[in-house]
């Protein structure tokens, strides 16, 4: 894709951390990933909690440095900036975080929250903000009379549309949505999904949306990144992923999603845990848990690479590509 199309890339990132522990070792939370964030789609990453898609997410925002690789915005690299550079990065791209109450100030009122990025930013006179801090209201959702109210007195829903307000208010390009909908109940998930496809229609906002849920991804997505143990293992146009998953784990995370009457997806139960970021396994990374590894898996880290036009899959069943990667699904008798 011609590069003026792509609004942000990443490149062999690694995010590692230390654990908590002097004995946890390094945490490999993301480890090695590269992808393009095409301007104007919804980009979705899913995968198990601890699969390292919100430590991917903050990586975008800023909030944490990779130790190797990098993540470009529009062309310009983004990571170890300091000073007016870091700060325009950050108004370009925001992030809404999943518990809305453990990310608005408890001790603030909205008109409050609502204010801070402009002070922050140093944006404005006061005139200016107060009618900005209106149209973020009109624009999510909210009446006026919400701007005296602090956190406690709203709704899940309308805290998380406060949260949206607040990312919406530098003009952003791209907008993280790290699980944004997980914690509201199913109806109010639906309303703040239909809200944040208003506003990226109206606004021409691009999304990398995490979640852990699978249908949720693919409600809203144009892409979809199957990620595990922090790797993308699997990347498609959301229809492709759905209808024609390559990877054994994209297939077990599909295969608990509920189907329409009539579609039938057999039941793949993944057994065990997912392993330890601070240990992974060596070879493909997923071939302690997979239902079709063989005994090539255990030695040898499969190539992410493209199987079908935009699809990518890493996954020696795949090695062919000129096979149909579907039929080629027998387990070794050596595991
Ligand atoms: Fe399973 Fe082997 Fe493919 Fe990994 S490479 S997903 S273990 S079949």
């Amino acid at each position: 894709m011609a590069d003026e199309k792509i609004l942000l890339r990443v490149e062999d990132a690694r995010v590692w951390f230390r654990g908590k522990k002097r004995s946890a070792g390094t945490v490999k939370a993301v480890d090695g990933v590269t992808l393009e964030i095409y301007k104007g789609e919804t980009f979705g990453v899913v995968g198990e909690s601890g699969c390292g898609k919100s430590t991917l997410g903050r990586l975008l925002v800023g909030l944490v440095d990779p130790v190797s690789g990098n993540v470009q915005l529009e062309g310009r690299n983004v990571n170890g900036l300091r000073g007016a550079a870091a700060r325009q990065v950050r108004r370009e791209v925001q992030i809404v975080f999943q518990d809305p109450s453990a990310s608005l100030n408890p001790r603030r009122t909205v008109k409050q929250i609502l204010e801070e990025p402009f002070l922050v930013h140093r944006l404005g006179d006061a005139a200016f903000r107060e009618g900005r801090i209106r149209e973020l209201l009109q624009l999510v959702g909210l009446d006026e009379y919400h701007l005296s109210r602090y956190p406690h007195e709203l709704s899940g829903g309308q805290k998380q549309r406060v949260g949206i307000a607040r990312a919406l208010a530098l003009e952003p390009k791209l907008i993280v949505c790290d699980e944004a909908v997980s914690a509201l109940d199913v109806s109010v998930q639906a309303q703040v999904l239909n809200l944040l496809q208003s506003l990226k229609e109206k606004l021409g906002l691009t999304y990398f949306f995490i979640s852990h849920n699978l249908s949720v991804v693919y409600q809203v997505s144009d892409r979809v990144a199957v990620m595990y143990l922090g790797k993308i293992v699997e990347l498609a146009p959301y229809d492709q992923i759905y209808e024609r998953p390559l990877h054994p784990y994209t297939e077990a995370l599909l295969s608990a999603i509920p189907r329409a009457a009539g579609e039938h997806a057999e039941r793949v139960h993944l057994e065990g845990e997912i392993p330890s970021p601070t240990d992974p396994p060596g070879g493909c990374r997923f071939h302690t848990r997979c239902p079709k590894a063989c005994a090539r898996c255990a030695q040898e880290e499969p190539p992410f690479r493209e199987i079908e036009k935009d699809h990518f899959v890493a996954c020696h069943l795949c090695d062919n590509p000129s096979a149909d990667p579907k039929e080629k699904t027998e387990p070794s008798e050596s595991r």
